[in-house]
């Protein structure tokens, strides 16, 4: 028996969301930048601590607010399946305080359009591009201090172009997932045959 869990990768355009989930599951990056115009979705499937995860990575293109209903989910392609999330991965550039300000805005709509105890969906802040980090707009431990006490969701800094901590953010997220038993969407998978070996990430 496997477990699902969906994952939403949401932030402000080009601050790496794609790069991230590239390297996480393909080891590949690219100085190209491509704008991702339509919800694309990944399937990877990890091992931690010896249980296996089928993650379901749905990389969000740019989406003016975190969808208030269901019918203005199902309205906007984009969004599909964004509001049931059983986590959600915010990203930031850590030289951009723009895209800070996004994630900023989007956490509070999580909480505020999910019901009920759902508004306590895991939430992992990333700033991404941390070899840049002499650009940096705020020091890490101020924004870590805030991310994690006043907003409650964990914080990563990492960076997709060198692929530095992102097996370590995913790694986090599904931990505090696990943890929190958000399990409300699995559903339960029997495995067949072998995985396949590079799409399979042991954590
Ligand atoms: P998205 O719009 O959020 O999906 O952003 P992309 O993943 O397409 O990346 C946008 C641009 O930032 C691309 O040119 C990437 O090469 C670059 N980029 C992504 N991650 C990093 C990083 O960690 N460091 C640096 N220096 N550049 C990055
Ligand atoms: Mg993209």
């Amino acid at each position: 028996m496997v477990e699902t869990l969906s994952i939403a990768v949401i932030g402000a355009p080009g601050v790496g969301k794609t790069s991230i989930i590239r390297q996480f599951i393909y080891n590949d990056f690219s100085e190209v930048y491509t704008p991702t115009r339509t919800r694309y979705v990944y399937r990877p499937s990890v091992i931690l601590n010896g249980n296996m995860y089928e993650l379901k990575v749905l990389d969000v293109p740019p989406i003016s607010s975190f969808p208030s209903s269901s019918s203005q989910e199902w309205l906007d392609l984009r969004c599909r399946g964004v509001r049931n999330a059983n986590a959600y991965i915010l990203v930031y550039d850590i030289c951009c305080v723009e895209s800070f300000e996004y994630v900023k805005m989007i956490r509070q709509q999580i909480v505020e359009n999910r019901e009920g105890s759902s508004s306590e969906v895991p939430i992992l802040v990333v700033g991404n591009k941390r070899d840049l980090q002499r650009q940096r707009f705020m020091p890490r431990r101020a924004v870590s201090v805030l991310v994690k006490k006043t907003w409650k969701c964990g914080y990563v800094e990492c960076s997709a172009k060198f692929n530095w901590h992102v097996v370590l953010l995913f790694k986090e997220l599904l931990g505090i997932a696990v943890a929190r038993g958000m399990r409300q969407n699995h559903t339960s998978i029997r495995l067949q045959g072998a995985l396949q070996r590079n799409r399979c990430t042991i954590m």
